[in-house]
């Protein structure tokens, strides 16, 4: 189900949490909403989803004008960072939850519930109470809840957030895959890394605006403003403008037509971070790979050249 945001504005007294944006969410697309804290990603959501009411604009859900509809009969399905189970019933129970409130036969709601645990990959853990889960398998839960009843839509607000890294990223594969299977419409709101790798479709919000949307690489490679291009990746600023570090390249100090010193070195195992004074006093970064770095034996205080890797070709 495609999703058109027009003109959407919603202001809490005076903060202005989403103004003026004009989306569209395309059926089936993985969309993610990003930009940084306070920039209105949860507020949008919440348009989408009917929680809260726009001052102006429409969302409209398939060619549907859904702006004043109740959140209940939209079919959309929600999940947040700090999903609330209900911890007195079992896992099976959280799940089938929304169903038995439709009123569905109890013989389809056990159908559905094997299916979203098989689904989820929790199917060992029916009859388990949600203290005796670990916080992944609480968000795949919380999955599995919004999926019962077959949503329309899923609207996913930093459903990872609060997990640690290895945690996260497993999830983000998996979360990738769950899409790959059911093409439910999907908008996620989560950092630019997560966004990197799952999303077909990125979102980026400022001061409660959207600055650029469009597909995860063609923001990467072509960034509308500086501030998009710093915030969908490492950047630095070389010759005055906003640069990727691994699109700069170390040369001999006789090769280079910008020459510095480097201050600092920093050494990822796959990567090296060069950080280089140059002689105008401003300080740029490189990234180099290993075998680049190793091949040139860096050292602070070396003097080198910086440039940009398309000079060679020209
Ligand atoms: P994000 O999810 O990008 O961090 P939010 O959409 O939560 O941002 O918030 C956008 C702005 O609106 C923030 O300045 C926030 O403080 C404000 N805001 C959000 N919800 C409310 C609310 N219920 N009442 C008052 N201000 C709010
Ligand atoms: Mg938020």
């Amino acid at each position: 189900m495609s999703i058109s945001l027009s003109h959407l504005t919603k202001h809490y007294a005076k903060t202005h949490a989403v103004q003026d944006v004009t989306a569209e969410i395309a059926h089936g697309s993985l969309t993610a909403i990003l930009g940084p804290s306070g920039s209105g990603k949860s507020t949008l959501l919440k348009l989408i989803s009917g929680l809260e009411k726009p001052d102006e604009g429409t969302v409209t859900i398939d060619g549907e004008d859904m702006t004043h509809v109740d959140p209940r009969h939209r079919d959309i399905g929600f999940c947040f960072q700090h999903y609330a189970p209900f911890r007195h019933m079992n896992l099976a129970q959280n799940v089938a939850f929304g169903l038995k409130v439709r009123k569905r036969p109890k013989k389809e709601i056990d159908v559905r519930v094997s299916e979203l645990l098989a689904l989820v990959k929790l199917e060992g853990k029916a009859k388990s109470f949600p203290a005796q889960l670990s916080g992944g398998e609480r968000q795949r839960m919380a999955l599995a809840r919004a999926l019962a009843i077959e949503p329309r839509v899923l609207l996913l607000d930093e459903p990872f957030g609060a997990l640690d890294a290895v945690v996260r990223a497993e999830l983000r594969h998996w979360l990738k895959e769950l899409h790959g299977q059911l093409h439910v419409t999907t908008v996620l709101v989560t950092d630019q890394q997560e966004a990197m790798e799952v999303a077909d479709q990125l979102i980026v919000m400022r001061a409660g605006r959207v600055v650029q949307s469009g597909n995860p690489l063609a923001l990467y490679e072509s960034p509308a403003t500086d501030f998009v291009h710093e915030f969908l990746g490492p950047s630095t600023i070389f010759e005055g403008e906003v640069t990727r570090p691994h699109d700069l390249e170390l040369v001999s100090v006789h090769q280079g037509q910008v020459k510095g010193r480097i201050t600092s070195i920093v050494s990822l195992g796959f990567e090296a971070q060069v950080t280089v004074e140059l002689s105008d006093g401003t300080s740029t970064w490189v990234q180099l790979s290993r075998n680049e770095f190793s091949a040139m034996g860096l050292r602070v205080a070396h003097l080198v050249g910086v440039r940009r890797r398309e000079d060679v070709d020209a």
